[in-house]
């Protein structure tokens, strides 16, 4: 049977909805976490108007009693890993797209928990019964239309879309639905006389190019139209990073290691930040000549990316081993780290100005910006790294003028 396999999951209203939970007193009250801008809200908030993206002097005068509240940037990987926990306890493919968001591809999970609406059930229950936050699940047979399907749902709702009733659920829906329609678009679209996702659907795609460009006009109008091929990435969740070297067998002093020591931790660290992933427990592995091995492992509270920091705590890891053991012949030397969770939004600002909204990025501070130099001059000599976790706030980009435009997005 053609069941919709293809499941997006999605916390509602995160940072707000744990900021609430660790302050009862907080309950059905109009909450905002962020300062400066609004990073999240609760729903009584946005009955006001209040949204996420939103300059925190706005949704104050939509909403005058509104409560502001610092984020809990310690608390948020915790909630993440619980339901990402959750999530690969129903499947091995698990597309992360955000410490709160995911794809989960349950085609393979049916024989075991049911169908796929039965598994969302399943974990909306589980979700709550372990954290106490609501989940809005979409269910279908492609991502972006789970995806929409999910936020249709929110609040703490479930959609499914049986197969053939695609196109009935999705052309009434307003453009912005699709990903890819920021404002900008929208207004574009709206002088066209396109308000909804089955105008799109069947506008010829010549009169689309000329208003949006070929990209955008060929994106927009396949995803109007059902189309969408791309799968969940079938990549496990990575437990561990790290790397090791091995070596001639020599006994070697702290000074002879450091410069290993170093790159490999150059790389462990490039590849999470590559990952948009930090790590909580840092491993430092080293093989004797005999073949015997000693680990000595450091977990911290909170979790890290930066070169800096792990190279600190793996000297200090190695020097351990190195005064038990000082006569050894080394062959080997690793690093590993694990407890990886999403990067730590704590270490991102945001502009407040007036542009915020409009062309701001998120920019990074501290060591951040080094360790991030060191990421762009690797990309550009084509190593294996990836995009930057830009996804942690779920920054969407829009199609239109070739600015990008950034939101907030918080659902
Ligand atoms: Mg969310």
């Amino acid at each position: 049977m053609d069941v919709p396999g293809i499941l997006h999951a999605d916390l509602d209203a995160f940072y707000a909805a744990v900021a609430v939970l660790e302050n009862p007193s907080l309950v059905g009250k109009a909450v905002a976490v962020g300062s400066g801008v609004v990073l999240s809200c609760t729903y009584e908030a946005r009955e006001f108007g209040v949204r996420g993206g939103m300059r925190v002097v706005d949704a104050r005068a939509r909403c005058p009693h509104l409560i502001l509240v610092e984020g809990v940037f310690g608390s948020y990987t915790e909630y993440s890993r619980t339901v990402f926990d959750i999530f690969e306890s129903y499947t091995p493919f698990v597309e992360p797209l955000s410490i709160d968001e995911a794809f989960l591809d349950v085609t393979g999970s049916v024989h075991l928990f049911g169908s796929p609406a039965d598994i969302a059930r399943r974990i909306r229950r589980d979700v709550r019964k372990q954290t106490g936050l609501a989940v809005s699940v979409g269910v279908t047979g492609r991502k972006f239309l789970s995806k929409i399907a999910s936020q249709v749902a929110k609040p703490d709702g479930m959609i499914v879309v049986q197969p053939g009733q695609e196109l009935e659920f999705l052309h009434p829906l307003q453009v912005s639905h699709l990903w890819g329609v920021g404002p900008v678009t929208e207004r574009k679209l709206g002088e066209l006389g396109l308000e909804t996702i089955g105008d799109i659907a069947t506008t010829p795609i010549d009169a689309l190019i000329a208003m949006l460009g070929s990209a955008a006009a060929h994106h927009l109008h396949a995803l109007a139209n059902n189309h969408d091929p791309r799968p969940v990435e079938r990549t496990r969740r990575a437990r561990s990073v790290g790397a090791q070297s091995a070596l001639r067998p020599e006994r070697r002093t702290m000074e002879d290691l450091l410069p290993i020591l170093q790159r490999l931790t150059d790389r462990v660290a490039s590849r999470l930040r590559a990952k948009g992933r930090s790590a909580r427990t840092v491993t430092v592995r080293v093989r004797f000549g005999d073949l015997s091995s000693v680990t000595r492992s450091a977990t911290v509270r909170s979790p890290t990316a930066s070169t800096a920091a792990l190279m600190a705590i793996e000297r200090r890891l190695l020097q351990k081993v190195l005064d038990r053991y000082p006569k050894h012949e080394i062959t080997l030397l690793g690093v590993s780290t694990s407890g990886l969770g999403f990067d730590e939004p704590i270490q991102l600002a945001f502009d407040v100005d007036d542009d915020a909204l409009g062309g701001g990025t998120p920019h990074e501070i501290g060591s951040r910006a080094l360790d991030e130099s060191v990421d762009e001059v690797r990309r550009r000599f084509g190593r294996d790294i990836l995009a930057h976790g830009s996804d942690l706030l779920s920054e969407r980009t829009d199609f239109s003028d070739g600015l990008a435009e950034v939101m907030i997005k918080d659902d």
